[in-house]
């Protein structure tokens, strides 16, 4: 769209070349025309970026009336001042004047009485096609009657000076809720636009009494709804992609009064080392048109190697929902049945499946565990804990507390079980156990959602008091005993007590905000 058109930048005082709603095949010819990337042999259009995940530490929330006293500031929510946001603003319209840049107008939110509409404008042409993916597309009528309620200005060649606009690098993620408006520079990830809406309606939806959630959800045949929480690499995406059930969503929804729907539109997919067999759905999605591929190699063929992390380990596949197969329509569902917990345990303690009271439902969700492998540094083979309450500290400004009540109350009216799997090793810790295969973790699950789960016995082991099912159909059973998994139980046991210490170090923090069987459902009994 040329200026002759209304100027859809016209309120921000931007005037530009701007390209308002583009399509797919528009946004390949101006990405490859502005040099972002290239179409590989199989379809996708495949990018490289200057950073390749997000930049957590470069995000700010404005602090002002309405945000002083609801957001709870420390550890990711750092506040800026209005003056800041404001400063940069204005260096950011001036920076764009004469520019092309592309808008997209789409929602957040499948349920039409919790969505926002969103302008997102970007410099990149493949954030555009991002976005256009990852939200969800408004019809032609709504399109036609589309009201903007957040604007997200995303230009990352515009670059801060830290040492005059008051932020901490040349990356910065501003969020004012005053003005409803996102700037992101710096940063060529994708994935801080769909973060940074994540982040708006985590802070809005539960003053209406709805929970959002960094989860993947699905439904089976007979309406059963399951919800699977985790933080990243724990396999919310790979595991809610089940041909047996249709998929709701891969990364974020919210809980009603109705049940459950998807913020998104699309799926945002690793896809380092994805083996077809294992993931058929998302292996597709790499070899189709329309997919944007970033940081994956392609080879002299132009055909995208997925084994090659040389770029980065998070190469990623964004595409529309729709290129699975198996999608429940509109992406919006009833209450959940199950709620599984996801955690890659990399010291290979956790039992790959366990069933959680309610006291443990609260008490793993306001820890949010997982244990990342060593990085690639010389000298470090110990797994690294992350704890990140809610399983998605990053991402929610408000304190855990408001959302673990919200949480307790939702699975106490719908009656949801909840499970805690260990997606992660097996065996022993990385480097001497195994990773669990995704078919074992698969046939867990499926067992769990089928209710399979309710005729076997269970024991509780002793470090976490987790109840752990004595038979699993289709799962050898050495597997679900995690300590008699391991060769020597002696060392197992040594693990499990470490384990179990820095819970409950990460946890003094909370205790004081919980109700104390909550933090009694951990046992203290191997302190020393
Ligand atoms: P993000 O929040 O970053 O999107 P995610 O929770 O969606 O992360 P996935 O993209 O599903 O995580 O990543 C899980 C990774 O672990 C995939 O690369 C998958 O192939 C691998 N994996 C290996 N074993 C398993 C298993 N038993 N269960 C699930 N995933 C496994
Ligand atoms: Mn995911």
């Amino acid at each position: 769209m040329s200026l002759t058109a209304p100027n859809p930048l016209a309120d921000l005082g931007i005037k530009a070349t701007v390209h308002l709603n583009p399509g797919v095949d528009e946004l390949y010819a101006h990405a490859t025309r502005l040099n972002e990337g290239v179409q590989a042999a199989t379809g996708p259009l495949t990018v490289r970026t200057n950073k390749t995940g997000r930049s957590p530490k470069d995000r700010f929330i404005v602090e002002d009336e309405q945000t002083k006293n609801s957001v709870w500031w420390g550890g990711f929510n750092t506040p800026v001042s209005p003056e800041v946001f404001d400063r940069l603003l204005d260096k950011m319209t001036r920076y764009a004047q004469g520019r092309e840049l592309f808008v997209q107008q789409v929602y957040a939110g499948t349920d039409p009485r919790y969505r926002i509409g969103a302008r997102m404008v970007t410099e990149m042409a493949y954030h555009s096609l991002f976005i256009r993916n990852m939200f969800v597309r408004p019809t032609a009528d709504e399109l036609a009657a589309f009201q903007e309620d957040w604007t997200v200005l995303n230009i990352p060649s515009f670059k801060a000076d830290p040492e005059t606009d008051g932020v901490r690098s040349d990356t910065f993620i501003l969020v004012n809720f005053t003005k409803k408006m996102i700037l992101v520079g710096g940063t060529q990830y994708a994935g801080e636009n769909k973060k940074g809406i994540f982040g708006v309606l985590n802070f809005l939806l539960p003053a209406q009494g709805v929970m959002p959630m960094h989860c993947s959800a699905n439904v089976g045949e007979d309406g059963d709804v399951a919800l699977f929480f985790g933080l990243s690499g724990t396999g919310k995406t790979t595991l809610s992609a089940d041909p047996s059930r249709k998929l709701i969503g891969d990364d974020e929804h919210g809980w009603t009064d109705t049940g459950v729907f998807n913020f998104e539109g699309g799926c945002y997919a690793k896809v380092i080392n994805l083996n077809p067999e294992a993931e058929p759905a998302i292996y597709q999605t790499t070899r189709t048109y329309g997919t944007v591929l970033e940081n994956v190699v392609l080879d002299s063929q132009g055909i995208p190697d997925l084994d090659d992390g040389s770029l980065t380990e998070n190469t990623r596949s964004a595409y529309p929902i729709d290129q699975i197969a198996n999608i429940q329509p509109g992406s919006l569902a009833g209450h959940p049945r199950n709620i599984v917990f996801l955690t890659a345990d990399a010291y290979g303690v956790l039992p790959p499946i366990s069933r959680l009271s309610r006291e443990q439902t609260m008490y793993q969700f306001i820890s949010g565990f997982t244990a990342k492998i060593p990085g690639t540094e010389d000298g470090v083979t110990e797994p690294s804990p992350t704890f990140s309450t809610c399983f998605g500290a990053p991402f929610m400004p408000r304190h855990p507390g408001e959302y673990a009540r919200l949480l307790a109350q939702k699975v106490q009216e719908s009656g949801a079980r909840v499970w805690l799997v260990n997606t992660g090793w097996s065996g022993g810790q990385y480097g001497t156990g195994k990773r669990m295969s995704i078919a074992h973790t698969r046939a867990m699950i499926n067992a769990a959602l089928s209710g399979a789960l309710d005729d076997v016995n269970f024991e509780q082991e002793p470090f976490f008091n987790l109840e752990i099912p004595t038979e699993v159909p289709g799962v050898p059973a050495q597997v679900l005993n995690p300590r008699d998994a391991w060769a020597d139980p002696a060392a197992y046991d040594e693990a499990a007590r470490k384990l179990a210490r820095m819970f409950r170090e990460n946890f003094k923090r909370f205790e004081e905000g919980v109700d104390p069987a909550v933090t009694a459902s951990m046992p203290n009994h191997d302190q020393n």
